[in-house]
C-alpha cells in the first residue's frame, strides 16, 4: 500500500541545512495499522508530510495506494492525496459548524450531492459513535468526541489510508484507549491501512501490527511489535 525507498528530505535554512528524513525504506502493507515511534525532532511529521504529498523528497521514491506520488502533480497529485486522510492531535474541526456540518465538509469540497451527502453523514456518525451529538458544536463536545468527529471526516471520501499524527496526545489514558478500540474496528470493518505517528509507547504496543523506531531521521529498527519491544 505504501513504499518508501531510500527517501531523503533535507531542509535548507539560512544557515544550515538539516536532513530530517535520512535514506529511509518502509513498506507497509494494505490493512495493517502501521506505528512510527520516536522522541520530538526524530523525523516523524516531516515523514507524514512527505506521505500525504505535502513535502517532496529530496531524494528516493515514494508510492502510496499505486500512485507515484513523488512525481506527481496537479490533477493526478489531487487524485492521489484523496486515497490519504489525516487525523491530528488537535482535532483541527471548524469551530463555527455542527458535528453534521464538519463532518460532511469534506463531501461538500468533493462535490458530493446533499441527498448523498447526508446518507453518508449518517453513516459516519453510526461509525464513530456519536449518534445524539448530530447538531453539537465543537466546543461542546468532550476531546474524546472531537476526535471521533475528526475520524469521521477523514473517512468521508473513502480514503484507503489513514495517517494519525499523534492522534491522541492531546487526550486522557481512558479516552485514548476508547479512541484507539475504534481504529481497530474501523481497520477490521474498512479493511482501511493505518498509520500512527506517535511518540507514546503504549499506543504503538495497544494497536500496532508493526513498528518502525527513528532517531534522527533514519529508522533504527522496524518489524512486528513484540519483537521490536520484546520484554526483558
Ligand atoms: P518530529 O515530528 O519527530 O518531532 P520533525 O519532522 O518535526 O520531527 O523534525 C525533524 C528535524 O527536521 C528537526 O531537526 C526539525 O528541527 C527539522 N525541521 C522540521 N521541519 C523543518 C522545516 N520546515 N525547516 C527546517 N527544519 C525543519
Ligand atoms: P485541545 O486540542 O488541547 O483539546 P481545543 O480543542 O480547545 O484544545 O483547541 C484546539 C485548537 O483549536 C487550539 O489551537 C485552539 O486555539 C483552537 N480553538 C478552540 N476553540 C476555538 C474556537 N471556538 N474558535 C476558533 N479556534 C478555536
Amino acid at each position: 500500500m505504501i513504499s518508501l525507498q531510500n527517501v531523503t528530505k533535507v531542509y535548507n535554512t539560512k544557515n544550515n541545512k538539516v536532513t530530517a528524513v535520512d535514506d529511509i525504506n518502509l513498506t507497509i502493507n494494505s490493512g495493517e495499522i502501521y506505528g512510527i515511534i520516536g522522541y520530538s525532532g526524530a523525523g516523524k511529521s516531516t515523514l507524514i508530510r512527505l506521505l500525504n504529498g505535502l513535502e517532496k523528497p529530496s531524494k528516493g521514491l515514494i508510492t502510496v495506494a499505486g500512485h507515484e506520488i513523488t512525481k506527481a502533480k496537479g490533477g493526478s497529485l489531487r487524485k492521489a492525496r484523496r486515497e490519504i486522510s489525516m487525523i491530528f492531535q488537535h482535532f483541527n474541526l471548524l469551530w463555527s459548524r455542527t458535528v453534521r456540518e464538519n463532518i460532511a465538509f469534506p463531501l461538500e469540497i468533493n462535490g458530493v450531492p446533499k441527498k448523498d451527502r447526508l446518507k453518508r453523514v449518517d453513516e459516519l456518525i453510526k461509525l464513530v459513535g456519536l449518534e445524539g451529538r448530530e447538531n453539537a458544536y465543537p466546543s461542546q463536545l468532550s476531546g474524546g468526541q472531537k476526535q471521533r468527529v475528526g475520524i469521521a471526516r477523514a473517512l468521508a471520501n473513502n480514503p484507503k489510508v489513514l495517517l494519525c499524527d499523534e492522534a491522541t496526545s492531546a487526550l486522557d489514558p481512558q479516552t485514548t484507549d476508547s479512541i484507539l478500540e475504534l481504529l481497530v474496528d474501523i481497520n477490521e470493518r474498512l479493511g482501511l491501512t493505518i498509520v500512527l505517528i506517535t511518540h507514546e509507547m503504549h499506543v504503538i504496543r495497544k494497536i500496532c501490527h508493526r513498528v518502525a523506531v527513528m532517531e534522527s531521521g533514519m529508522v533504527v529498527e522496524q518489524g512486528e511489535v513484540l519483537d521490536v519491544f520484546k520484554k526483558p
